[in-house]
């Protein structure tokens, strides 16, 4: 039997201030508190007219690399390091606001915006948390990538991410098992950063793209390792990956409650995952039902 946990918001606003990797633009992120039920959703108030954007999967758009909502024409890019920072802390109702459409590189991790959300304190409110629970194995893709979804004993969503680079490589293969909630998301996630290989940087600049990004500012591997930069765990890559992965399940705007099993997937499968699992189970809210 699932029994739900209590939304939650936070304490007071906080803000975060950095600029895009892609846009090379200043953002100011202010996460303000939101009501029951309210959910997550980006103001851009730098338009005439403000314009709200819900962090909800039937808002995302497929844009290379990074996951970026629309709503009404007006995007937000770059969300899925603020997502996960706001799910990995099981903080349900939240407004952002923004002053630009991509969200701040910062150090490449979620880090800085789960630093800002603890420092302003989760604030639990009246009302349970709606959530699916995974009652069949659910898998997409094909051999080169996948993601399923599988049924838990555990009252809560889990995760086991592989990644592949090859044995010889200097990323190789890492593999990473963790059950999510506040303190693993924190402790073994938050501080994971955003990779890339010295060739995708390279094609990156050459596209106009990141020019204000230094390899200080996130992981840039060539053979050796990451360039200018020391890891802050030895498997940081497979981490960086789960935490988009929490941020990308974030977008059924629910609780997920089942265990997470993913082979080189990205934004793209993941949220296509999110889909179905949400066109196929059944959302239950408060304690009316068990699995
Ligand atoms: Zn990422």
């Amino acid at each position: 039997m699932h029994l739900p946990r209590q939304q939650c918001t936070i304490a007071k606003p906080c803000a975060v201030d950095g600029f895009g990797y892609w846009s090379g633009r200043d953002v100011r992120v202010e996460f303000r508190p939101a009501a029951v039920d309210a959910g997550v959703t980006f103001v851009r108030h730098d338009l005439e007219r403000p314009a709200r954007i819900p962090a909800m999967i039937t808002h995302r758009v497929e844009t290379p690399r990074r996951t970026t909502l629309r709503a009404a024409g007006v995007t937000v890019e770059m969300v899925e390091h603020v997502l996960a920072a706001l799910a990995g802390l099981h903080i349900d109702n939240c407004e952002i606001w923004v002053n630009a459409a991509e969200m701040p590189g910062c150090d490449g991790s979620s880090q800085p915006f789960v630093a800002a959300l603890l420092a302003a304190g989760v604030a639990v409110q009246s009302a349970p948390r709606a959530a699916l629970i995974v009652q069949e194995v659910t898998r997409l893709g094909d051999v080169d990538s996948w993601i399923e979804a599988r049924p838990t004993t555990a009252d809560c969503l889990s995760l086991k991410f592989r990644i592949d680079y090859g044995a010889t490589t200097a990323i190789g293969r890492q593999t990473l098992t963790l059950p999510i909630n506040p303190d693993s998301f924190s402790r073994e996630l938050a501080p994971s950063r955003t990779f890339l290989l010295k060739s995708e940087a390279e094609w990156l600049l050459a596209q106009g793209l990141g020019a204000r990004t230094s390899q200080k500012d996130l992981l840039v591997f060539d053979h050796r390792g990451p360039i200018d930069n020391v890891l802050r765990f030895r498997d940081e890559c497979v981490r960086h990956k789960a935490l988009d992965l929490v941020g990308d399940l974030s977008l059924a705007g629910c609780d997920l409650i089942g265990h997470f099993v993913a082979h080189r997937s990205g934004h793209r499968l993941n949220a296509e995952l999110v889909r179905v699992l949400l066109s196929e189970g059944e959302v239950m809210h408060g304690r009316r039902k068990s699995a």
